[in-house]
């Protein structure tokens, strides 16, 4: 399964907020094996967003986007949805009754500008979010050559996780199955970055499964491997078949393989 990954917010583009839902998605999806193909991230703007998710979804099975759905004149994730799958906006009745629900219960009034949160594009469905005012929807855009299912998500980090979590995984865990990813991070010392690719550039072929990249983080140099398999158990065999392999060739440079890598260096040199 191809996903691709929007984040919305000028506060990410001008650096104020760091993107950590991007990378907590990737983290996620990545275990359950699937591809996550693109990262993107687009200011509060409703042409820009359109054209984002119009471009991704073109490339992706699953479109994910958090944040813009609030109730502001600068929330347009809405809008840019809609503008992209060609469809108009109604007034959910499902998101107003949450919505009034939601403020009766903290006690605050319901104004018009709160409402708006309730205008969701047309044939899409509400994924419920309590964690918060802002619904989460789902649509199914379709495009030459398949479908692309979108799931829009609020932006605030713990609200997208438990709507994430509750909603979008259980929708998707049908088709990835036992589908999962392990990985697995050889670390070496004492070779040098192009040593350490070259003794691998077999394993390190694009498209291969396991895959297997090269990674320098100071002196340590890492080599990374995800093995994906639709079961667990075919998954840890992979992985200790090409850890194996990995341990062997780079012989005394490795020094470890588990986290956290600082416990490992301790121990190496006691
Ligand atoms: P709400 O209705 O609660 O405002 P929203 O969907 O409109 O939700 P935003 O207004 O875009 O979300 O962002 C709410 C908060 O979450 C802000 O503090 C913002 O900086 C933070 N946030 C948004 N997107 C991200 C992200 N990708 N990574 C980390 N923090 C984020």
């Amino acid at each position: 399964m191809r996903v691709s990954l929007i984040s919305i917010g000028d506060e990410l583009l001008n650096g104020a907020t760091v993107d950590t839902n991007a990378a907590w998605l990737a983290e996620r999806l990545s275990a359950r094996g699937c591809a996550v193909v693109s990262h993107r991230t687009v200011g509060d703007d409703r042409p820009a967003i359109a054209a984002a998710v119009r471009e991704a979804a073109v490339r992706a099975d699953v479109l994910i986007t958090t944040g813009g759905l609030g109730p502001t004149d600068d929330d347009l994730t809405r809008e840019g949805v809609a503008d992209a799958i060609g469809v108009g906006f109604h007034t959910d009745a499902d998101a107003e009754a949450h919505l009034r629900a939601f403020f009766k219960r903290i006690g605050r009034k319901l104004t018009p500008t709160q409402l708006r949160q309730a205008m969701l594009p047309d044939g899409c469905e509400i994924i419920p979010n309590p964690w918060g005012t802002a619904p989460a929807f789902s649509a199914r855009w379709r495009r030459s050559g398949g479908e692309c299912r979108l799931f829009v998500l609020p932006g605030v980090p713990s609200e997208m996780r438990q709507v994430f979590e509750a909603s979008v995984m259980p929708r998707l865990a049908g088709e990835l199955g036992g589908r999962c990813t392990l990985a697995r991070v050889v670390r070496c010392f004492g070779a040098t970055e192009a040593y350490v690719g070259e003794q691998v550039s077999d394993l390190m072929a694009r498209g291969r499964n396991p895959a297997v990249g090269v990674t320098a983080a100071d002196a340590i140099i890492g080599v990374r491997i995800n093995a994906t398999a639709d079961a667990p158990e075919a998954a840890a065999a992979m992985l200790e078949a090409d850890v194996e392999v990995v341990r062997r060739r780079l012989g005394h440079y490795v020094f470890g393989e588990h986290d956290p890598w600082s416990t490992e260096i301790g121990r190496a040199h006691v």
